[in-house]
């Protein structure tokens, strides 16, 4: 049984005591005996301060980006060793973001992934196609691209320790969200194409779906056999709303066992 992770990227959102009210509400309102992985990733600044409420809690704390390099003159970045030093246990690399804004390309995803390995960590790497690409039915060909480029750089046993998100840009802070056969569809593709080199990583491997994950679809999607649970942005900035989406994991936890 692969267990559920429900992650909230923050991403630029959020002060210390808008921070501290949705972390206090977010505890509060989730259950102990839920069977799944629950992770936050709030911004760099915040991180050491969210680390010290989370601890000895149930919420795993995770970064949104990490510098490919392990130190040395590299001004305005933070290495992995930096992250698990203040409490980092996940880092998400490869967001559609990051590659678009900030021209992050599939070898320096594959960097940053070994980067977070190499420290412990666990990467939660992002793929997924834009809208154009999606129009074009280009979809596989884009994920097996930044798929690939971890595989080719790392092997599949890489991924022992990582996660998968799978993330049409068309639905990121869009309000459009793909259908769960849509996303059912990518994922098991994602999943035989890891199962190819290793059956075993491939059996195991979690597969997140994210692109406007909200309380009123998340159950849907995470019906999906190869949907493990999903990355959140927007509604993860609501305790309530992203307690909701936490249930439904749990619901799908409960309706494997
Ligand atoms: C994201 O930021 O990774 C994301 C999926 O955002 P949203 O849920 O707002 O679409």
């Amino acid at each position: 049984m692969r267990r559920p992770v429900v992650a909230g990227n923050w991403k630029m959102h959020g002060s210390r005591s808008a921070n501290h009210a949705l972390l206090t509400d977010l505890e509060r309102g989730l259950k102990a005996e839920w069977p799944i992985d629950v992770l936050v990733f709030p911004p760099y600044v915040y991180l050491a301060d969210a680390a010290r409420m989370l601890e000895g809690g149930q919420i795993g704390l995770g970064a949104q980006d990490v510098c490919a390099e392990g130190g040395g003159a590299f001004t305005g970045q933070v290495s992995a060793a930096m992250l698990k030093d203040v409490g980092c246990r996940y880092v998400i690399v490869g967001h559609s973001e990051r590659r678009r804004l900030f021209h992050e390309d599939d070898a320096l995803v594959s960097r940053k992934f070994a980067a977070a390995l190499q420290v412990g960590m666990t990467p939660v790497l992002c793929v997924g196609e834009t809208l154009q690409e999606h129009e074009a039915h280009q979809t596989e060909d884009v994920v097996a691209r930044q798929l690939d480029a971890v595989m080719a750089m790392h092997g599949a046993a890489s991924f022992a320790d990582a996660i998968v998100a799978y993330e049409p840009v068309w639905a990121i802070g869009t309000g459009r969200t793909a259908t769960p056969q849509q996303a059912q569809t990518v994922h098991a593709y994602l999943r035989s194409r890891i199962a190819a080199q290793d059956a075993n990583i491939g059996r195991h491997l979690r597969i997140l779906y994210g692109g406007s994950v909200k309380g009123v679809n998340a159950g849907e999607l995470f019906a999906m056999p190869d949907v493990d649970g999903g990355l959140v942005g927007g509604a993860s900035l609501s305790a309530d709303e992203f307690q909701q989406i936490c249930a439904a994991a749990a619901l799908r936890a409960a309706v494997r066992h």
